[in-house]
């Protein structure tokens, strides 16, 4: 085990391998270090990830833990608890330090953040146990499964009305409940009438289950409304605990004046507010899917062994300077940067 990488990734899913997969195969030396709770860690399979359609979340993350092995990067378990810069290695002004939950403190010259974002469910008994499975919330991730049968759609933000339209496209037994009337206004019910979607007006008490499947919903009245699948919204806060010693926190992300959850803000290659730490994923973007976190992942590596190369070519070039410099002054052999 070393104690000073090239580059730390912080997260070991689909983003951060992705990430460690193009660094090691530019002979970086890279640790990742992962607590092991994907976001999609309950669902039975990853959608539209061409080339492994429907492969589980565990294998695919094992998968790709095998392919970054082989280029030698470093995958430990374990979670980051903090961050900070530091003045580099000498050579390189750019740096950081980061410390693990066993108390291991390692250092890198470049960080990537994979780290992901966490849901928020609504808060209706019963709603969380059946996350993933009977309570679903993309229709991208789960509405194949879910086609042709009973969806409820739990409307509780403004976005819910697209939201059941959405699941409408997939089978035409849909029923939305509104627990707020606010939120669905007269030209929404117009659309929700045109396109054949019950309406219920109340609110839902809990989410009942038996056998661990999810058969209904209970409203506030005490009526039972059987069901084949819910779907709900979460909103996905990115997970960044770590990161205030590096002076970053993550901004809400509103999306059609919806606070879909919150973000770090990346530029275009991924690099974050702070140099030399880029981030890549849910983290960054919480609305990407598997395939397009990894693509992600790819770029953020990309421009950090990018940056890695002027780093090392300036300090070649600094080190060619005071060599030359040293001969002319003294007559001496010339010593290579
Ligand atoms: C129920 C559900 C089903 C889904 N189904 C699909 C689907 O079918 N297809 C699809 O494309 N998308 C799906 N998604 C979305 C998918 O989960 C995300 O696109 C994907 O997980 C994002 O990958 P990521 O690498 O950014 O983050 P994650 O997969 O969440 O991985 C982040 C990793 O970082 C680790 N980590 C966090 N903090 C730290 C720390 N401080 N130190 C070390 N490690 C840390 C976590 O433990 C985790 O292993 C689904 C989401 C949910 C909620």
């Amino acid at each position: 085990m070393r104690d000073h990488y090239d580059v730390i990734v912080i997260g070991g899913s689909a983003a951060g391998l992705s990430a460690a997969l193009v660094l090691g195969r530019s002979r970086r030396s890279v640790l990742v270090v992962d607590a092991g709770e994907p976001r999609n860690a309950v669902a039975e399979g990853a959608h539209n990830y061409l080339g492994r359609e429907g492969v589980a979340p565990s294998e695919l993350y094992r998968i790709g833990r095998d392919e970054v092995a082989a280029y030698g990067v470093e995958v430990q378990p374990g979670r980051i608890v903090a961050a900070s810069p530091t003045d580099g290695d000498g050579v390189d002004p750019v740096g950081f330090s980061v410390t693990l939950d066993s108390g291991r403190v390692v250092a890198a010259r470049r960080l990537v953040v994979a780290s992901g974002a966490v849901d928020v469910l609504p808060k209706v008994p019963g709603l969380a146990e059946q996350w993933g499975r009977g309570v679903v919330h993309c229709p991208f991730c789960h509405g194949w499964e879910v086609r042709d049968q009973h969806i409820g759609v739990l409307v509780t933000t403004p976005n819910g009305v697209h939201h059941a339209l959405m699941f409408r496209a997939l089978s035409d037994r849909v029923t939305a409940f509104v627990t707020d009337p606010t939120l669905v206004d007269d030209t929404a019910r117009e659309g929700f009438a045109a396109r054949g979607i019950r309406v219920v007006d109340d609110s839902v008490r809990r989410v009942r289950s038996s056998d661990g499947v999810l058969t209904g919903v209970e409203l506030g009245s005490g009526e039972v409304v059987a069901l084949d699948a819910l779907a709900a919204a979460s909103t996905a806060e990115a997970r960044v605990d770590f990161a205030a010693g590096l002076g970053l926190t993550a901004s809400d992300v509103v999306v059609n004046g919806f606070r879909f959850g919150s973000a770090l803000t990346v530029d275009a290659a991924g690099q974050t507010a702070v140099r030399g730490v880029y981030a890549a994923g849910n983290v960054a973007a919480p609305m990407a899917t598997v395939i397009a976190s990894a693509a992600a992942g790819v770029q953020a590596g990309v421009a950090a062994h990018g940056d890695l190369v002027q780093a090392d070519l300036a300090a070649a070039l600094a080190g060619a300077a005071a060599g030359s410099g040293a001969a002319a002054g003294s007559g001496a052999a010339r010593v290579s940067g």
